[in-house]
């Protein structure tokens, strides 16, 4: 069984570790690949390698650096096919959403191939007779990425292009739930010609992530992935000095207006609920009907529900694919029971579905419980698979003031046919990332995708000018040069 490896100081390097964990099709339930759960003093040499490549890379100038992620982008368009498919067999979603998501992390590399505007400081002269004062940008040093399993390949380039674009060098310590992504990712870093420990990968899990937070090299962390662990991350590296930014978790409502387009809105909102099998931080998994809308939009969402086609990923016309492991879908089909159990009335129910050809996968269908307790568990709860649960409000005030209730802030999406009712709900709605007929809200790579709430942990989100700032310190420099100095200029 193929064994990956770590990728430190520019060569792949096997894991002195005997703990191996299996890296799973969650389609087919087949063995891919083993990831090594690395040793802290592995991440240590990532570390100095990481130290080592920094001191001549941020002398290299950023017109230059940026040359290697030019050469990226296109590798990256040239194996677009290879790495969609090892994305669909490790994480499950369709071969289309694979292709989505890797369009996303090509954007990226796009947006921080403009660094050297980006990274621009300013200046004013003579703030006092003779004296001019600038303010620079200047890269951190080593910086850690840790990423989720959702996006295996999006995710890390929220990051690490604007990292090393700006003079960092990085480590990356990939979901061992889909460490096959980043391997390929590195093999195509590598082609580049990338100076060796500009761009490092340590594989494995709390270990890991530990020595990563903890070592004095490292200046700052990027993290993605659960609201416990995003605020675990956001203390134990600020503790230790550093600048940290941490995405976490989310529960994301839709708010459904009479005026809206139901047929459009549908279909969006089933996209936003099922697209990934949920599995996506800015997936609708609260539908909020005000007034009379409540019974046709219950009809419709039932019906696309009902009807969307679940499948492996790699297979044509499937809609959706399976959720990331066994223990996954028997949380998920737990936390629908206790939706029951609370009171929730199940118009679909997605557990334990057959899929023929794939009976030892990991799917849930698409599942829908509406007029769920809002204080409940399932209302309250970050599902992270296929369900829908719908409620209800009288009014657009009361639909804003459930989102509002909320503990988390990453996406909330209205729709309607009024422009009104649209400012009313973008002015108000307290999140971070907002939809007005638009059902997954994810900012563009030259926006920052904000998250508010227990959503986010941090100043400086991911992407755009948000990750220019937070991979760079500013400098001020005062300056005054004497008369008699100038004088003979
Ligand atoms: P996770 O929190 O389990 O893992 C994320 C990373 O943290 C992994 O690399 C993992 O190895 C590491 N990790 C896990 N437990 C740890 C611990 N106790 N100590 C140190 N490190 C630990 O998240 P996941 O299941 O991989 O991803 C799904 C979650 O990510 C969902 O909650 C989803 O909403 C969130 N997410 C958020 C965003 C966003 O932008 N806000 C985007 C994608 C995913």
């Amino acid at each position: 069984m193929k064994q990956l490896k770590n990728y430190i100081a520019g060569t792949w390097q096997q894991s002195k570790t005997t703990d191996y964990l299996e890296v799973i099709n969650p389609a087919t339930n087949v063995l891919l690949a083993e990831v090594p759960l690395s040793l802290a003093n592995e991440l240590d040499q990532a570390a100095t390698a990481a130290s080592e490549a920094f001191s001549s890379w941020r002398r290299i100038p950023p017109t230059s650096r940026i040359q290697y992620l030019f050469k990226l982008k296109t590798l990256l368009e040239e194996h677009r096919e290879d790495l969609a498919k090892t994305i669909t067999e490790e994480c499950g979603k369709t071969l289309k959403e694979s292709q989505g998501e890797l369009q996303r992390a090509i954007e990226n590399v796009e947006v921080a191939c403009g660094i050297p505007t980006l990274m621009q400081g300013h200046n004013s002269e003579d703030i006092a007779r003779g004296i001019d004062e600038s303010m620079i940008r200047q890269p951190l040093g080593v910086v850690g990425v840790i990423a989720p399993f959702n996006f295996p390949a999006m995710i890390p380039f929220w990051f690490f292009p604007y990292a090393i674009a700006c003079g960092n060098t990085c480590i990356i310590k990939p979901s061992e739930k889909v460490p096959q992504t980043m391997e390929k990712i590195m093999d195509l870093v590598d082609q580049t010609g990338l100076p060796a420990g500009v761009m490092n990968v340590v594989n494995g899990s709390k270990t890991v992530v530990d020595a990563l937070l903890d070592h004095p090299t490292v200046k700052a962390i990027s993290f993605v992935g659960s609201s416990p662990v995003a605020k675990y991350i956001y203390r134990r590296a600020a503790e230790n000095g550093k600048r940290v930014q941490c995405q976490g978790g989310a529960k994301n409502p839709v708010v459904i207006l009479p005026d809206a387009d139901l047929e459009m809105t549908t279909q969006i909102v089933a996209d936003s609920a099922f697209g990934c099998a949920g599995q996506r931080c800015l997936a609708a998994s609260l539908a909020i009907t005000v007034g009379s809308v409540k019974a046709d939009f219950t009809d419709a969402i039932v019906e696309a529900a009902q009807q969307r086609v679940v499948g492996n990923g790699l297979d044509d016309g499937v809609q959706m694919g399976a959720v990331i492991n066994q223990g996954s879908c028997d949380r998920i089909q737990s936390l629908t029971q206790t939706g029951i159990d609370e009171g929730g009335k199940l118009l679909v129910d997605g557990r334990n579905p057959k899929i023929p050809g794939y009976e030892e996968g990991s799917f849930v269908r698409p599942t829908l419980l509406q007029d769920i307790p809002l204080q409940g568990e399932v209302a309250t709860t970050e599902i992270f698979g296929p369900v829908l649960g719908i409620i209800h409000a009288d009014t657009l005030d009361d639909a804003i003031a459930l989102v509002n209730q909320s503990r988390w802030g990453n996406m909330a999406c209205l729709f309607t046919n009024s422009g009104a009712a649209a400012r009313k709900f973008r002015y108000e709605a307290e999140a971070g990332n907002v939809g007005i007929n638009i059902g997954v809200a994810a900012p563009m790579a030259f926006f920052p995708f904000s998250g508010w709430k227990e959503s986010f942990y941090g100043d400086l989100h991911g992407q755009s000018q948000h990750a220019v700032e937070f991979f760079t310190q500013t400098k001020v420099v005062v300056e005054r040069w004497p008369k008699e100095w100038s004088r003979q200029f």
